[in-house]
């Protein structure tokens, strides 16, 4: 996985092409991610003790990990990231345009 949680990144395909959001969940063995505002789906459901009034709920669904790309805090785009190892041994992401390291 080249995203994790809390990760901003942007979607590069399908209906939601260029929008932007927070890595809410990850599931790394089915490769996809929940990414916030990305991918709603509206359920419609019966009323239940959690939802008194039923009706339609807004989820989002989650995306295939291929269609994200991380952000970078200095370009402020989409950007391929590679792996470094620091000095201490941490493997930090950064970006490859820019090369401002991702994980701080
Ligand atoms: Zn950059």
């Amino acid at each position: 996985m080249h995203v994790k949680k809390g990760d901003t990144v942007m979607v590069i395909a399908g209906k939601d092409k260029g929008k932007k959001g927070k890595i809410l969940k990850v599931y790394p063995k089915k490769s996809r991610v929940v990414v916030e505002g990305v991918n709603i789906v509206h359920r419609h459901t019966k009323p239940s003790q959690q939802f008194p009034q039923g009706g339609i709920i807004e989820n989002e669904a989650p995306i295939h990990v291929s269609n994200v790309q991380l952000v970078c805090p200095r370009c402020n785009e989409a950007a391929r990231t590679g792996k470094r190892i620091l000095d201490d041994g941490k493997k930090v992401r950064y970006c490859k345009k820019c090369g401002e390291v991702v994980d701080k």
